[in-house]
């Protein structure tokens, strides 16, 4: 197997903001696996948050070219390998999870949702406003409605979320997912989580910061929306952790390593009776793909990370209003635009 990458750089339409940072562009990886004439794609997308980087993930790369041995049908053991020896840059394990995915669909001239042995992916995502000032939101929030999006996600935990959250329910009653981002502390979040219920979430992300999690169980008992870990969970282990503490967990390709390591997160929460959401930063169709094509599997998607683009590189994934679909496409179903 030949395992090669280059980095890419993509643009977010508008300037996309969270309780913690902002991005005015995002620098990927796109892996390339060749073995037999065929060849596999996947994206890394490395987050800060996670201790990952571009260069970090690269350098993982150097090494996992050494572990990947010469099926690349044997995904499992393959990733487990990776997960041994970088189990700290996930972002780069999940761009090769994706490329062996993908490069096995592309062999098999099957799509990998197919492989895996699951529904056609068909699934409504939610479209997400990041924190901007008011006039811009309004902006945004029309964009979005105009666009067809019938379900919202917005980022809370900053000084205007009331006002920003009553422009939004002014113009839209669907769905409405809030994403804290670690902004409250467990003494104060009662009390703004309270303060929400008005605008009807349909759940609560990440109110504390990821070692408050204990400090979750007793924001469920609120009973205004369900509370899911996002930054506190990253690993099928976290899951079993948090069991009893969230409602649910959202899984991330960059946290968790891949297709291999979420279908084990999403089994593992399934019977513990946990929901599940499927998430993701910006980045293209490449990166989304992996992620769609298990969201049969889950609750909720929050999969627009290439819907955020100016300038998304690939092409494949459809999209009706607020659904995205895959296709028969063989492998992830993704290629590049030209
Ligand atoms: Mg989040």
């Amino acid at each position: 197997m030949k395992l090669t990458w280059n980095r890419m750089t993509v643009h977010p339409r508008h300037r996309f903001t969270t309780a913690h940072w902002g991005v005015d562009e995002t620098e990927v990886v796109i892996v390339r696996l060749e073995h037999d004439g065929v060849v596999g794609l996947g994206e890394i997308v490395p987050s800060d948050l996670y201790g990952q980087s571009v260069a970090a993930s690269e350098a993982a790369l150097e090494s996992m070219s050494t572990l990947l041995g010469d099926d690349p049908f044997a995904i499992d053991p393959i990733v487990q390998r990776l997960i041994e020896h970088h189990d700290d840059q996930r972002a780069a394990i999940s761009g090769v999870d994706a490329a062996l995915y993908d490069w096995v669909g592309r062999r098999l001239e099957v799509p990998v949702w197919k492989l895996l042995g699951l529904a056609r992916p068909r699934k409504q995502t939610t479209f997400t406003i990041g924190i901007a000032d008011l006039s811009e939101i309004r902006v945004k929030v029309d964009e979005a409605l105009a666009a067809g999006f019938d379900a919202l996600k917005v980022k809370v935990g900053i000084e205007h979320d009331h006002e920003t959250l009553s422009i939004i329910r002014d113009a839209f009653d669907g769905p409405l997912l809030l994403d804290a981002n670690e902004a409250w502390e467990p003494d104060e979040a009662p009390e703004k989580i309270q303060a929400l219920a008005r605008y009807r979430p349909t759940m609560i992300e990440q109110p504390l910061k990821k070692e408050d999690w204990r400090h979750l169980a007793a924001l469920r008992s609120l009973g205004v929306a369900p509370i899911f870990a996002d930054e506190a969970c990253e690993r099928p282990a976290d899951v079993a952790r948090l069991h009893g503490y969230v409602d649910g967990v959202n899984i991330k390709f960059t946290k968790c390593g891949g297709i291999r390591e979420a279908l084990r997160m999403i089994s593992t929460a399934r019977t513990l009776g946990m929901q599940v959401m499927l998430g993701c930063f910006v980045s293209s169709s490449l990166a989304i793909a992996p992620p769609l094509s298990v969201a049969s599997l889950v609750d909720l998607a929050d999969l627009d990370g290439h819907l955020l683009l100016a300038d998304d590189p690939f092409t494949g994934i459809e999209r009706e209003g607020g659904i995205i679909s895959l296709g028969d496409t063989p492998g992830l179903g993704v290629a590049p635009r030209d």
